[in-house]
């Protein structure tokens, strides 16, 4: 039984291999966000997970991603129906479509999986 205020559930032994073992090889880095065990690792995950569907969910269908290249994004904005382009500059996403650095398109871009990774191992950040 779980102590009071938490809850279990139960998953599979290959899931929580699968997890378990991506927590282990990135302890070091996660202990530097704060998070310290499996369980914290695996809370950490889901509202990551649930404020990228969140940010997602709040600019589809207004944007669309049409490719990812490189150190480029090229979003279709169905707004201002223009292509925006987000591109990679000195460590920092820069819009050329509404020059800025923080716009609609940026954020779209952060809530992207595939992009999110890719600015993630970068060290990226999205300024909020
Ligand atoms: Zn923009």
């Amino acid at each position: 039984m779980p102590k009071a205020g938490f809850k279990s559930i139960t998953i599979s032994e290959s899931v929580y291999d699968k997890f378990y073992d991506v927590f282990q090889k990135n302890k070091d880095e996660l202990s530097m966000k704060g998070v310290n065990s499996f369980a914290g690792y695996i809370t950490y995950m889901l509202e990551d997970k649930m404020q990228k569907d969140k940010t997602f969910a709040r600019y589809a269908p207004k944007l669309e991603k049409i490719s990812v290249d490189g150190d480029r994004v090229i979003i279709k904005d169905n707004i201002k129906n223009r292509i925006a382009e987000v591109a990679i500059q000195r460590g920092e996403l820069y819009c050329q479509l509404c020059e800025q650095k923080n716009c609609f398109h940026i954020g779209f871009v952060f809530s992207l999986p595939d992009v999110y990774e890719i600015l993630n191992s970068r060290g990226i950040k999205h300024p909020r």
